[in-house]
């Protein structure tokens, strides 16, 4: 079969390798049909993190169910499903407590598509097939009548929008929301989409990108051109989603006191400077961490399902399977690769 590898920074193309085949009765083999590149993929590619090897890529992605272990309970062959990028047992003392991506049964990182952040090659989701342990856990149905194209990206960023926003919404319900966008492309939309679904009062989003401005524009979030410096105004909610510390100052200094500050950044590469004594006068709640994929996809999806949250209204690119390599490399906010 044939799987999707970054060989050096900004090289991408196919590669034959042997089908995967179960390995343990939980397991099942699944094939992608729609699989959405991840805020994190094109940094990856272009070798942000060290590329000591080949590595598959794809981590978000619906694909149909081809083969199953004897342990899986929930699944049938041929449904469709959602993939979770982070694996996860499902069982564990974490996986219980709802913190699917840090399962204790496996090393920090351990995700799809990942090799150059975790050490370890799981697969990707650009391939013919993949194997997904813990099966019943990792896999969520979906209705065959919802586009897959669409629900691509549903394994990671759209629920790191969703918990970036719908958990601080439901502790203040109809409050003013400020998402500070300063190199993530699509969880930042995600997340200004499912504010505007979940009722916040106002959600603005700043950026010094034009073009995630536009798309934030036309989801009916209000666009503020920044270049992050004295901010206008403060919020009770604030999401920090990029890479920069100017970014992240101006994020801080947007939320108010006893406000919530929730960082989505994944700072790669050393220590990010934050103001504590800043957060200690005026009360302001820091919260850091990685979305939990198999614990967050049985809330977003009704949410998918009844028409409240459209995914597909971030996506900017769609292409062919065969046209992946080429498109993988190449700037979009959101591209979907969809099997022809
Ligand atoms: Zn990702
Ligand atoms: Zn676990």
């Amino acid at each position: 079969m044939r799987e999707l590898v970054c060989t050096e920074p900004g090289v991408v193309h196919w590669r034959d390798v042997p089908e995967p085949r179960l390995a343990g009765d939980g397991d099942a083999l699944v094939r992608p049909i729609a699989v959405a590149r991840c805020d994190i993929d094109l940094p990856l590619t272009s070798g942000v993190f060290p590329i000591r090897q080949p590595f598959a890529l794809g981590h978000e992605c619906v694909a149909e169910v081809v083969a199953l272990g004897d342990g899986v309970r929930r699944l049938e062959i041929g449904q469709r499903v959602v993939v979770a990028f982070q694996v996860s047992c499902g069982t564990c003392r974490s996986c219980a407590a709802g913190h699917t991506g840090n399962c204790d049964a496996y090393p920090v990182l351990s995700d799809f598509g990942m090799q150059p952040l975790s050490g370890t090659e799981y697969g990707g989701m650009l391939a013919d097939l993949v194997r997904v342990p813990h099966a019943d856990a990792m896999l969520a149905p979906v209705s065959p009548t919802l586009d897959p194209v669409a629900l691509a990206s549903v394994s990671d960023n759209v629920l790191d929008g969703y918990r970036a926003v719908a958990p601080h919404l439901a502790e203040h319900p109809g409050a003013e929301i400020l998402i500070v966008t300063h190199g993530l492309k699509s969880v930042p939309l995600y997340a200004a989409l499912t504010a505007i679904a979940l009722g916040a009062g106002r959600v603005d989003l700043a950026s010094n990108d034009d073009e995630v401005l536009e798309v934030a524009r036309r989801l009916g979030a209000n666009p503020i051109r920044s270049d992050f410096g004295k901010p206008e105004r403060r919020y009770p909610i604030v999401v920090d989603a990029g890479l920069t510390a100017e970014g992240l100052r101006y994020a801080i200094r947007s939320t108010e006191p006893e406000g919530i500050l929730q960082c989505v950044s994944f700072y790669a590469g050393g220590d990010m400077p934050v103001p504590l004594g800043r957060f200690y006068t005026l009360g302001i709640r820091f919260f850091a961490g990685r979305a939990h994929a198999v614990a967050l996809l049985p809330r977003v999806m009704p949410l998918i399902e009844d028409g409240r949250l459209r995914p597909e209204q971030v996506t900017t690119r769609v292409v062919g399977w065969e046209d992946a390599p080429q498109a993988f490399v190449e700037p979009a906010i959101k591209l979907i690769v969809r099997r022809d």
